[in-house]
């Protein structure tokens, strides 16, 4: 069988210097001078066509800043050539919340094509035009959608086939099963005078995954109670399971 190609991430940013930054280094990197995934970067600019090669005009309709041509940006993902099975991303204040479970999503895939907008946004119709997904890092703003590409590349490098020692650790870590991680502890056994829980040390390995998912769902209760309301409430057996417990704002 030949191998298929690996992931590729296609990055349109007006700062391609800023690129592979720090997915050069320690897992991401590693993997990247491996070839376990690809990263091609392309500089919007190079797509510019006037004298200037202007890539930004004032917003229609008055208003401060600066907005990224349509033209130019779609002469951009055009050269970029990327097929239609690669899903097209702009990282976007305005987009869907970024998800563990669309990371999974995307890292099974070819890898994306992803646009960084800058000043005061893109131009709509690019956006409608070409087809771009909308995926937001997170309800603040940045200068730039560099920094939430290479958060979201992060993300899903980690979870490429070779990239993590252990297969478990993708599956066993936050929001793989709706909760957040519990707490870990390591060495020294004894630090500031606090030990680590001592069933962690027991050796029973049923005892300490019974401890871990409690820590777990008592997180997620107390910090997260948006992720909380959506975990499914455990069916009451006879055996006196454990009730969902009521999450809490405050925490
Ligand atoms: N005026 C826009 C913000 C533009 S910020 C608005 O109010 O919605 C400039 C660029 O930074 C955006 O085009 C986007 O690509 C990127 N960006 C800013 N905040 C982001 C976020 N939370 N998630 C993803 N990208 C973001």
């Amino acid at each position: 069988m030949t191998n298929p190609a690996p992931w590729r991430a296609t990055v349109l940013t007006l700062f391609p210097e800023m690129f592979p930054g720090p997915l050069g280094v320690s897992l991401a990197g590693r993997a990247l001078a491996a070839g376990l995934w690809q990263l091609e970067v392309r500089d919007i600019r190079a797509s510019a066509t006037d004298r200037h090669r202007s890539v930004d005009d004032t917003p229609a309709g008055g208003g401060p800043g600066m907005v990224l041509r349509a033209d130019v940006l779609a002469a951009a993902i055009d050269a970029a050539g990327s097929g239609s099975e690669r899903p097209r991303l702009l990282m976007s204040p305005r987009g869907r919340p970024l998800t563990q479970a669309r990371v999974v999503e995307l890292a099974k895939g070819p890898g994306p094509l992803i646009v960084c907008g800058r000043f005061e946004g893109v131009d709509q119709r690019v956006i409608d035009g070409r087809g771009l997904e909308e995926i937001s890092i997170g309800d603040y703003v940045l200068s730039g959608g560099e920094i939430a590409a290479l958060a979201l590349i992060d993300a899903c490098v980690r979870l490429l086939p070779g990239v993590m020692g252990k297969e478990a650790s993708g599956t066993e870590e936050s929001f793989s099963d709706g909760l957040l991680e519990h707490p870990q502890y390591t060495r020294p056994q004894l630090f500031e005078g606090v030990p680590i829980p001592e069933i962690l040390t027991s050796g029973d390995h049923a005892k300490v995954a019974g401890w871990r998912r409690a820590q777990s769902e008592a997180l997620t209760a107390a910090r997260r109670p948006d992720l909380w309301a959506q975990v499914p409430t455990p069916v009451p057996n006879r055996a006196g399971r454990q009730k969902k417990p009521k999450s809490t704002t405050d925490g």
